[in-house]
């Protein structure tokens, strides 16, 4: 089966991972793909991930502006749904701001559909998208690749058992090395910093035994921008253990993204966005990166077994920094 995500226990929504409802009809073959937004993610990952995956094909494109030889390329989603009416499922992979009226088309037409990650500008067009897709009886999957990291797992099985003092997240990139000319970042809805801290959140709420809720939050908001260059959060988990983060968009130098667990037992560092793991007492575990892959065979699981998948717990840590969140005007941004 697809049992990689679990909902949280502090989702206030129905369970992230749902079945459909009966009447489900079986995709027989391979699921035929079609992909909406062919920009860096879909390049860099989504394309070789779906080549290397069984029971998937790409069969059609939507691009404003570019075309993928040998698959079938349309201008917009529109004009995919009417040119190939046989396709089974679209990967959604825009920025988050054009992403909801998309996601709707698609499952009201009947497709399965996947999200990239943030599954949503807001908390409440994703509920949307939920309630939709159950009753279109389609599989609604929201991706968060950074829980497919080759080491998270195994983090979260050690934690299971450990007690855990405070966890720290230091999550530090140049935005002009790894998000050039991505001016959608720093718009409403764009998340800025919460871009990449957002994959943070995904694997803290993955590998902690326990829900954690937002206390308070620092957002440094470029002057001449909607969304925080960095930021500074308190967070604290069921049992109050203490959870820290700094998310910073302008760091040169040497990159991080790291959560920092102590235990009882000794620290626990997940480095290189969960890839990478070092326990105490046991030699540094390191792997490949396969998170695309891995949320491929998710997804081809999740609409095999009639099963949607849908956990808000980063995405809801993110809005809650905005709701709690001081502001701070910093220098403005230029790329
Ligand atoms: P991107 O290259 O800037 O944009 C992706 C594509 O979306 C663009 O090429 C464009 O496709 C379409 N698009 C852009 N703005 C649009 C708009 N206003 N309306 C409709 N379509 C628009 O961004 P990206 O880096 O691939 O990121 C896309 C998503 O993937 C984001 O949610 C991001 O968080 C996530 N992601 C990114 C990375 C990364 O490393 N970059 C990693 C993991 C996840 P067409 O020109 O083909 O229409």
């Amino acid at each position: 089966g697809c049992a990689v995500h679990f909902a949280r226990p502090q989702s206030l929504v129905p369970p992230g991972r749902r079945k459909r409802g009966n009447g489900a009809q079986p995709v027989s073959g391979p699921i035929r793909l079609g992909l909406v937004g062919l920009g860096k993610i879909a390049r860099d990952q989504h394309l070789p991930a779906i080549a290397q995956t069984e029971g998937i094909e790409l069969v059609a494109v939507a691009s404003r502006n570019a075309a993928l030889d040998g698959v079938a390329s349309y201008p917009d989603l529109d004009a995919m749904l009417a040119g190939d009416p046989g396709i089974d499922a679209i990967v959604m992979c825009q920025p988050p701001q054009p992403r909801f009226p998309a996601a709707r088309t698609a499952l009201l037409a009947g497709k399965h559909v996947f999200l990239e990650k943030p599954p949503g500008a807001t908390l409440s067009e994703v509920e949307a998208l939920i309630a939709i897709a159950a009753q279109q009886n389609r599989t609604l999957f929201a991706s968060w690749h950074s829980r497919e990291g080759a080491a998270v797992d195994q983090a979260r099985d050690f934690l299971a058992q450990a007690s855990i003092t405070s966890v720290h997240i230091n999550w530090k990139e140049d935005v002009r090395v790894w998000h050039p000319g991505q001016h959608w970042i720093w718009e409403p809805g764009g998340f800025g910093v919460f871009d990449p801290g957002i994959n943070a959140l995904s694997i803290l709420t993955k590998i902690l035994p326990e829900p954690v809720r937002m206390v308070a939050a620092d957002l440094q908001v470029p002057s001449n921008c909607a969304a925080p260059i960095k930021a500074q959060l308190r967070m604290e988990s069921s049992s109050a253990i203490p959870i820290s983060a700094e998310f910073d968009f302008l760091q040169t130098g040497p990159q991080s993204w790291d959560i920092i667990v102590e235990t009882i037992a000794g620290q626990l560092l997940l480095s290189h966005g969960g890839n990478r793991l070092a326990l105490p007492g046991a030699p540094t575990i390191t792997s490949a990166e396969q998170e695309y892959p891995a949320l491929y065979r998710n997804f081809v699981n999740c609409v095999r077994s009639g099963e949607s998948d849908v956990d808000l717990a980063p995405l809801r840590l993110v809005a809650d920094a905005f709701m709690c969140g001081r502001m701070h005007l910093a220098d403005p941004f230029v790329e």
